[in-house]
């Protein structure tokens, strides 16, 4: 289920304008839109939830089912030599937008 109050859900739904690279009815990938690399990507579910911590079984096959998809993704989007994915969780993270997320970044030689 999706969120009235939760950006991501926003532009899941169109809403907010994104610019968009992937997308199918389980999961949107888009380009964020503070790049942190070259290459940086948002894989977001199609199901509003904030944390790993809050998944349930089936939550936990969307994010199963977007890692098996990401590195073709990637690949296609300017990562064919490698990538770096990041989920921030909660605040020492510096999470910012509670919709799970996977950041995607590469295209280029990441520092850590
Ligand atoms: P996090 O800090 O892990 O919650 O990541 C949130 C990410 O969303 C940040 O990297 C932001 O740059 C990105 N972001 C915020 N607003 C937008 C937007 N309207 N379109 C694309 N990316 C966004
Ligand atoms: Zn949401």
């Amino acid at each position: 289920m999706l969120s009235d109050d939760c950006l991501f859900c926003k532009i899941i739904e169109g809403k907010i304008p994104s610019t968009k690279v992937y997308e199918d009815d389980k999961m949107l990938v888009f380009k964020d839109i503070e790049p942190k690399a070259k290459v940086h990507l948002l894989a977001v579910a199609k199901d509003h939830f904030k944390l790993l911590a809050d998944m349930n079984d089936e939550q936990a096959e969307l994010v199963k089912y977007m890692l098996t998809k990401i590195p073709a993704i990637a690949a296609a989007n300017g990562c064919e030599k490698g990538f770096r994915l990041v989920i921030n969780q909660g605040e020492d993270a510096g999470q910012s937008v509670f919709h799970l997320h996977i950041h995607i970044l590469g295209g280029e030689t990441l520092g850590w």
